[in-house]
């Protein structure tokens, strides 16, 4: 399995869009690894996992195919996470030939609601024929191609259903965590004893400490520890730190030091992790 990291940065990106702080005008001068866009992957060249305003310059960055992507998979309806505007894109007049597959986009019914009033107000009426919005629910997983997936409760958000995936192929199983703080009870009784090949982990603090609706580095550690305790993970799990704020302060370089201490790798835009 494999999963490339097209964003990995919170919901301002970084650089932030309007900021001098410290932190960003450091990201300005260093370049590379430090700048980062809004929250998005792909699972096995065909998967990906939602869906940013950053997705156009995803897919010319890392010549990502988006005609021949069938999959999507939101975890909340974020606007740095879900941005259905871009998906109206895939119907005529804005696209033509190799795009007539049918999008599936799964999600909550929030998602999944926000996606059908983007496309009733879209006015083309065979929009339906190139954008197919599926509801999922938490604990019952379900088919993305070939991939299955299962939807858990996130800690994120009061009035809606964040999730976060399992997703599985190959006899290979990922845990996809953004955004969430440490996870709901029912989402770690449901986990429990299953074996992960990785897991991503919501980092946005940072190095700093935070337990509801985001985590920091301190609390990665405290859910990777709980994994291996629980049996869900062993020593050739593969654990990453993403979805990274600005206010955290730190360079690619100072996170990506103290993670590996630690035995995380640090995402990056265009990171690749075979598995
Ligand atoms: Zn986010
Ligand atoms: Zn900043
Ligand atoms: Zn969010």
């Amino acid at each position: 399995m494999k999963i490339q990291y097209l964003g990995t940065a919170a919901s301002e990106g970084w650089p932030a869009l309007f900021c001098r702080c410290e932190a960003c005008e450091k990201a300005r001068k260093l370049g590379g690894r430090d700048i980062r866009t809004r929250s998005q992957s792909l699972v096995d060249d065909r998967l990906i996992i939602d869906m940013p305003p950053d997705t156009f310059y995803h897919a010319l960055k890392f010549s990502v195919d988006l005609p021949s992507i069938q999959d999507i998979l939101i975890t909340h309806t974020h606007e740095d996470h879900f941005y259905p505007l871009d998906l109206i894109l895939k119907a005529p007049p804005y696209a033509h030939g190799g795009s007539v597959q049918n999008l599936h986009v799964y999600g909550s019914a929030a998602v999944t609601g926000m996606l059908k009033e983007t496309m009733k107000l879209s006015g083309i009426p065979e929009i339906e024929d190139y954008i197919t919005p599926v509801e999922v629910e938490a604990y019952k997983p379900f088919k993305a191609g070939d991939h299955t997936v299962t939807a858990l409760p996130a800690d994120h958000m009061k009035n809606e259903n964040c999730y976060i995936y399992i997703v599985e192929n190959d006899g290979k199983r990922l845990l996809y965590a953004h955004d969430t703080g440490i996870f709901p009870r029912e989402t770690w009784v449901y986990i429990r004893g299953m074996r992960f090949d990785a897991v991503s982990l919501d980092c946005t603090f940072v190095l700093d400490y935070n337990e509801r609706g985001h985590m920091g580095f301190p609390n990665a550690l405290e859910v990777k520890r709980r994994f291996l305790h629980d049996g869900c993970a062993d020593g050739n799990t593969r654990f990453v730190i993403n979805h990274f704020s600005h206010n955290g302060n730190k360079t690619h370089a100072e996170i990506s030091a103290h993670a590996a201490g630690n035995g995380f790798l640090t995402a990056y835009d265009g990171m690749s992790l075979m598995f």
